[in-house]
């Protein structure tokens, strides 16, 4: 609904401070309320800074975050634990953020019981339930992490961001470590949890395949920019700019007209160190001279998707709706 469109909104400059710093320029992203985002990119487009910066866990150095309309940066007590609470980022390895030494019930049970949100006589009781609605048997509260496999491991670590009560989870290559066959239980795990929970998602990942049948929104970046994003159907049936319809090339599709754009040419340029002018020009098949000199900007189009691609003032657009062009 558009009255949701600010419920959470966010505009940023470049990313702050190490470990992994992805400048980020000039990104413009609202996730709303009950929606599921993908966010898809090679790796070093920056897409994992832009998922630490909207949960609270880096600051911008430029820019804002905003949460349910609020600028995160000006939340103070209970509204600023909240807005940290509200948000759970949950990553791609869960045994490295599993403490070995403790038990699944402590993993799980212990931020609520720390954020006052369950008392800890409730806490066994508390974790068995989470358990169960993540599809592990609550009998196995009191083992270790090792005990488990790399599956159930990435279901404790999702017991663990729903104990605090969130409404929004980031999920930044959330599956990537796991067997094919796992993956896509986890995924359906995680479209269970939105329709019994009303969760709201940001799905970040390197492979648009894995975004494919879970988002309702698409947003591709590229070297620190967002150079597409739209609606999932538009984004898979007709992508607009040539490196989202290079990305959907290596998808593996059923139908094979879909199959055959191209293969992404070239090395992916340092963020550090991008191309001027338009960042994908060193790799696009349709690059002009306009590419190489000037910036093409985000722009809203007539079917309401946003995309940065000079194509888009030309009279005549070469056709690469993904079907003939590579034959
Ligand atoms: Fe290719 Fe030019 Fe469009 Fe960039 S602006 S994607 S180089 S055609
Ligand atoms: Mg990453």
């Amino acid at each position: 609904k558009p009255d949701f469109a600010e419920k959470l909104a966010i505009k940023l400059g470049a990313a702050s401070t190490p470990p992994v710093v992805h400048a980020l320029d000039g990104v413009d992203l609202q996730v709303r309320r009950g929606e599921v985002v993908g966010l898809v990119g090679e790796s070093g487009c920056g897409k994992s800074t832009l998922g630490r910066i909207i949960a609270g866990m880096l600051p911008p150095t430029e820019g804002e975050v905003y949460v349910e309309g609020a600028e995160r940066s000006q939340l103070r007590g209970q509204a600023a634990r909240h807005a940290r609470l509200n948000t759970q980022i949950i990553f791609q390895d869960p045994m490295s953020s599993l403490n070995p030494r403790k038990r699944v019930v402590d993993i799980v049970g212990e931020a609520p019981v720390a954020h006052g949100l369950i008392r800890r006589g409730e806490k066994q009781a508390y974790v068995e339930n989470l358990l169960q609605t993540v599809g592990l048997d609550p009998s196995m509260a009191d083992r270790y992490p090792h005990q488990f496999s790399g599956g159930q491991r990435q279901r404790i670590g999702i017991a663990r961001a729903l104990a605090v009560k969130p409404e929004f989870l980031i999920c930044d290559e959330s599956i990537a470590a796991l067997d094919i066959s796992i993956q896509a239980q986890v995924i359906n795990l995680f479209m269970d949890l939105r329709r019994q929970l009303d969760l709201t998602y940001l799905f970040i990942s390197h492979d648009l395949s894995v975004v494919n049948h879970i988002a309702d929104r698409v947003v591709i970046m590229y070297l620190g920019r967002i150079v597409e994003e739209g609606s999932a159907d538009q984004i898979f049936d007709g992508p607009n700019h040539p490196y989202t319809a290079a990305l959907l090339s290596e998808v593996p599709r059923i139908d094979r007209r879909h199959r055959t754009f191209q293969t992404i040419k070239g090395e992916i340029p340092s963020p550090m160190n991008p191309p001027p002018g338009c960042h994908f020009h060193p790799r696009c098949p349709f690059a002009f001279d306009r590419c190489r000199a000037e910036r093409p900007a985000l722009r809203t189009l007539a079917d309401g998707r946003r995309s940065a691609c000079h194509l888009n003032d030309l009279d005549q657009r070469p056709n690469f709706s993904v079907t003939e062009q590579a034959r």
